[in-house]
């Protein structure tokens, strides 16, 4: 039966679960332009700013009058050009791994990669905060799919033991959570994988170009072996760009190619993005003071943010979510803070679990520390009309 569309939008309403778009009139970051109105932006994943850096734009410009605006075909047919080639390069020797091919969106790497891993024969075990992207692309693939507690080792291997040996097996997590800032053991997770026959996919959206010492990643930060996992990513998140890839071996990106429906099926990234994104991953490798300006904003944030009494989620990222539980709340204490010219989205299910509604804060290396104070200054005066005190954080 069809869905009486009208209805189900007033149930949302009336549970404080309606979503709006918002118009922006200006780059991401740092500030933000909305109706006329300027706004410190607390709410992009432009993290080092490279999504408007005049290097990577002037890149991109430049490629569109070489190439034009648009691929023309699928990558199998006609839409491999240049720039393709030389940004799955950039990637390979970035990431330390032998390949990387490049697809549409992070969001149907995804729903590409994991289908053609695995299928009904197999089972997938996947963290329960993982993506909607990788939940989806799990269902695509008709294999068993079980969820383990959140970075809980001990789980997993709990339902590692369960399984019937023939069962061929992924886990599935990502590098640094989207929603809670924090990261995945890997170093735990891959010794594990290794003992229990399984292979390691990790989603690192959040952690390509913020974390390890060149910005590689989760995987540079834990200094584990990129040759003994999966990785998958996002091109528009610190890359700044758009798109998304897979990062591993070089038969796994041949299979890709000739078997990922993601892949094959939808016209090729336009160049432009392609040749901006090479260039954002070279400034990310050749700037590391970026990468330190956004480490400093982030510590300083999160120490005046805990220092204040809010209630945070276990980050070591520059996602700073300060749990509010109540949607209502979550979403009054976002409006409060839109009317200060502090933006800053409201989380809530079904992006994250219920009673765990958030404002999620992202800090960028472009923030000012007179910015940042602002940001500070203004959730001061809003935790006052809540009058959310210390470890009550309730709402
Ligand atoms: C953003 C994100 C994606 C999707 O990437 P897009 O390029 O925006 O489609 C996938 N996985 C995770 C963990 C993400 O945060």
């Amino acid at each position: 039966m069809l869905r009486d569309v009208k209805q189900e939008i007033k149930n949302l309403e009336t549970r404080h679960l309606r979503r709006q778009l918002r118009i922006v009139e200006s780059p991401s970051v740092p500030i933000i332009t909305i109706e006329g109105r300027r706004f410190i932006s607390m709410a992009s994943n432009n993290y080092l700013g490279l999504a408007n850096h005049p290097a990577v734009n002037r890149a991109a410009i430049e490629a569109i009058e070489r190439w034009g605006v648009g691929a023309g075909a699928a990558r199998l047919i006609s839409g491999t050009m240049t720039p393709h080639i030389q940004l799955e390069r950039d990637l390979a020797q970035f990431k330390q791994v032998e390949a990387a091919l490049t697809f549409g969106t992070g969001y149907t790497t995804n729903l590409g990669l994991i289908p053609a891993l695995i299928d009904r024969d197999g089972l997938i075990l996947a963290d329960r905060y993982c993506h909607a992207s990788l939940i989806e692309a799990c269902r695509l693939a008709k294999a068993r799919l079980r969820v383990f507690h959140h970075n809980d080792v001990e789980h997993l291997e709990k339902l590692l033991k369960k399984r019937e040996r023939a069962w061929p097996t992924l886990v599935v997590t990502e590098g640094v959570f989207s929603m809670d800032g924090d990261l995945a053991p890997l170093p735990d997770l891959l010794t594990l994988c290794r003992q229990r026959d399984a292979t390691l996919v990790i989603d690192d959206a959040h952690g390509t170009g913020v974390t390890g010492k060149n910005g590689r990643g989760t995987v540079e930060h834990f200094g584990v072996n990129p040759q003994d996992l999966i990785q998958m990513g996002t091109l528009s998140k610190a890359i700044g760009t758009s798109g998304g890839y897979v990062a591993g071996p070089a038969s796994l990106k041949d299979y890709l190619i000739n078997t990922a429906k993601a892949f094959i099926y939808t016209t090729a990234q336009p160049p432009a993005i392609a040749a901006g994104a090479s260039v954002a991953i070279r400034i990310i490798q050749n700037e590391p003071a970026r990468r330190e300006r956004l480490r400093n904003n982030r510590n300083a944030l999160h120490a005046a943010l805990t220092g204040m009494g809010f209630q945070l989620t276990d980050t070591q990222s520059p996602i700073l979510p300060i749990i509010i539980k109540a949607p209502e709340t979550a979403l009054k204490m976002s409006q409060a803070l839109y009317e200060a010219g502090v933006y800053v989205p409201a989380i809530r299910p079904p992006t994250v679990p219920k009673d765990s509604s958030r404002l999620r804060l992202t800090v960028s290396s472009e923030h000012t520390q007179e910015q940042l104070e602002n940001v500070v200054t203004a959730l001061w005066k809003i935790r006052e009309a809540f009058s959310m005190k210390s470890t009550s954080a309730s709402g």
